[in-house]
Formats: C-alpha cells, structure tokens, sequence
C-alpha cells in the first residue's frame, strides 16, 4: 500500500533535510501547502479565486480548502507511489480531512515526528550565522567558521538573522509544541505516530526513517 507521510519536527529538527532525502531515496514527491497554495492561488479557476478573495481580506485559508488544494494535488499520477507531506496537516479537523483524502486514494498515513531535545533546537538556531556575502550558513557551537565572525570562504562578515534570538525562538518553539500535540496525541491513538531521535547525525535520521517506513510496507505485505 502506498503511504502518505506525514513528517513533523520543530524548526531546527531537521524536518527539511529529512524529507528531501527521504523524496529522493523513495522516488516519491514532497507536497508542501505552502507553495501549493501560492500556486492555486495564482490560478484561473474558483478555487484560486476563492483562496484570493481569502487572502486579500487578511483570512487564514480553512481548513476544508486547505484539505481540497491538498487533495487536488495528490490525485496526480507522480502521487501513485505516495508522497511526503510538508505542511499539512496542522490542527485536528486537517487530520480527519486527510484521513479521508487517504481513504479516496487507497494510502496509508505514516506520522513520523523527528524528535529533538529543545536544548538542543536553541542551539542549532540561536547558533546560526549567515556570511553576508556567499550566504555560506555557519553554527558557532556545531560549525564554527575559523575566525570568529568572518566568513572562511571569502572573508566577509557574518551575520545572525534577527529572529535567531534566543527568546524570539523559544517563543516560536513552545508556539509549535502548543499547536502538535493535540495532533501527536491524535495519531498515537490510531497507532499512526513513530518518533525517531533526531539528535544522531542526518544520515542515521534518515536510516531511522527508512526502516519505519519499509517496516510498514513488509507488514501491510503479510497482511495483504
Ligand atoms: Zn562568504
């Protein structure tokens, strides 16, 4: 059975990183809400429209249209083998939506949530520095450039973005907490939810992440 994967993590857990990987090694495309809706949006048709209309007077988009952009993507033949989810869902109606795009499309929802101690989150994002010239991104606790402050390829300063501070992303770490776990609950509950340490280095993540997903492939197998 095909799979929807849904990947949650904080800002910091290495979300991103992970979905590309997982993309390529499974052949399967990454669907990000964000950009589909600024895609719809930019359409000709009653839907683009309507996220339009939405946008302009300052709205968030439902969750239904949220639900029926996401679905209109996914019925794409390049969404046969399944997909990875970047975006969606985020709140409890979303889930039960997606529960049904699954239904319609014959997949199976596998949540994985990359889980990083948010020591450790504070660090990877209050740590950041950016060169102002190359944009080559360093860490000053992780991947320190060799001279304090300058950029080792070409000597030019660097710079923290101005909500890389420390409260600022504490602030958006307790946000995101707050807005998961009723989600993370929710698919613990149906026996959706697998958790993978994401403080081992990328390559072990994504080892991590491999297993779950084939593991249940072997098993929907035996099953079916
Ligand atoms: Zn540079």
């Amino acid at each position: 059975m095909a799979k929807i994967i849904v990947l949650m993590g904080a800002q910091g857990a290495g979300k991103g990183t992970q979905a590309k990987r997982l993309a390529e090694s499974l052949g399967i495309p990454i669907v990000a809400t964000g950009d589909m809706l600024r895609a719809t949006a930019e359409e000709d048709t009653p839907l683009g429209r309507q996220i339009r209309d939405i946008q302009a007077a300052g709205r968030l988009v439902s969750d239904s249209v949220m639900a029926e952009v996401v679905s209109r993507r996914t019925i794409r033949d390049d969404c046969i083998d399944g997909y990875i989810l970047d975006g969606f869902p985020r709140t409890l109606p979303q889930a039960r939506l997606l529960e049904e795009i699954a239904a319609d499309q014959g997949h199976q929802i596998c949540v994985i949530e990359i889980s990083v101690p948010r020591e450790l989150l504070l660090k990877r994002l209050a740590g950041r520095r950016t060169c102002s010239s190359c944009s080559t991104t360093y860490n000053i606790y992780f991947k320190p450039s060799k001279r304090e402050g300058i950029c080792d390829l070409d000597g030019k300063p660097l710079f923290k973005r101005s909500d890389d501070n420390e409260e600022a992303i504490a602030k958006r770490l307790a946000l995101y907490e707050e807005m998961t776990l009723p989600l993370l609950d929710y698919y613990a509950e149906l026996d959706y939810l697998h958790r993978v340490e994401g403080d081992a280095p990328p390559e072990e993540v994504s080892e991590r992440i491999a297993e779950i997903v084939s593991a249940g492939e072997q098993r929907s197998a035996a099953e079916g």
